[in-house]
Order: structure tokens, then sequence, then C-alpha cells
């Protein structure tokens, strides 16, 4: 088939950054040390050939609408059954099974979330996560009230889970791309997420 062709001729991975709206920047540096290629996603078309996707952080219900407004949804809800997935707190909003208050997600991880659940951006802080033995960056984050039999929970903090795995999906509620160790676990994990499906493909 013509994808499969083009694939097994590409060597370099290239994962995209939804490029709508949020934090979408850092990620290009991080992707880069990894030697990723970065791709900035804003149309449908932008979204062949990726081997992963980016969900930044950023107010998830204004990403909804420019989803909606730049036709975005039935390629990306496409792409996302196929293709690895990393979201970044409202990243991990889009991805979820189920959105408190109410909204459209996903569903790509198995997991309930309830926004704004760490209060206002006044409320936005570093805190220590003993599970990855560092501070990380809260901002408006989203809490995962509930989580399915089938997703791994990497990190955790006062009982919640902060960083899960679902197949090839991954989700952080903080922002790993502005801390520095944080940075390294989380883009090295996913772009081991994003090899392995990529031969799984092939
Ligand atoms: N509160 C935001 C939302 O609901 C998420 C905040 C963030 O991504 N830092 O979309």
């Amino acid at each position: 088939m013509y994808v499969s062709k083009v694939r097994t001729k590409r060597t370099a991975l290239s994962v995209g950054i939804l490029a709508l709206q949020g934090a979408i920047s850092d990620h290009i540096y991080h992707l880069k040390r990894l030697e990723i290629e970065p791709v900035f996603v804003k149309t449908p078309e932008d979204l062949s050939q990726l081997d992963g996707l980016i969900l930044p952080g950023g107010e998830s219900s204004t990403m909804l609408n420019l989803i909606q407004r730049f036709a975005l949804k039935s390629s990306l809800r496409s792409f996302l059954e196929n293709t690895p997935s990393y979201g970044v707190c409202a990243g991990c909003i889009l991805q979820a099974r189920s959105v408190w208050p109410r909204q459209f997600s996903f569903n790509v991880l198995d997991i309930s979330v309830v926004r704004n659940a760490l209060g206002r951006q006044i409320h936005s802080k570093k805190v220590f996560i003993k599970d990855m033995d560092e501070s990380v960056c809260f901002i408006r984050a989203p809490v995962i009230e509930s989580v399915g039999a089938t997703v791994t929970i990497v990190a955790k903090h006062d009982n919640s889970p902060v960083w899960v795995e679902n197949g090839k999906h991954m989700a952080t509620t903080f922002h790993s791309e502005l801390t520095i160790e944080s940075h390294k676990k989380c883009y090295a994990r996913f772009k081991e997420i994003v090899v392995q499906n990529r031969r799984i493909k092939q």
C-alpha cells in the first residue's frame, strides 16, 4: 500500500505537535534533542506521515473550538486510533474517556478527568513527585479521577495518577516540557512507544 511503501523508505521519526493553541514551542527542542523531526499540525494533511502526535497543554475548550473550525476532528480521531499520542495537561483532557465538566474528548485513554481540579492559575505551582524524584509544574491541571483496568500508572501524587499510559497513548497532567529532568524521562518514554508502534506497523 502507498503509506507502508513510504514508511519503509523513511528512516527519521517525525512527531507532530498540535499547533492550534497553547504551550507549543518548547516541544520542538525536546523532540529534536531525541533526533525526532517536529511537525506543526494545523490541517488534516499535516497528519500524514507522522509517527506520533503531541497534544500540548493550553486550554482544552479553546483547542476543541479550533479543532472544529479547522475541520480536524474526524482526521484526528482516525489518526489517534492507529498512532501514538502524548497529551500534556489540556492534551490529556482531549485524550480522556470522560471529562468533567462535560466536554467532547477523543476517548483514547481509559481515564476520567476533572478539569481545573487543582485550582486557578494563581494556584499553579511546582510540586515534588516522589515517584519521579523531582518537582514538576502543574498549571490549572486536571485531576485523573479514575483509570480503567488497561491503564498503567507511571507516577502518582496524593493518590491521584499524574502520568499514565494506555497502549500507545501516554499523558501527564503536569507540563513535562518545563522542567529539566521530567522532559528527559517523559520524552524518552514517548519515543520508545513511537518506535515500538512503528516497528509493529512495518
Ligand atoms: N485547565 C486547562 C483545560 O482545562 C488545562 C491547563 C493546561 O493545559 N495547563 O484545558
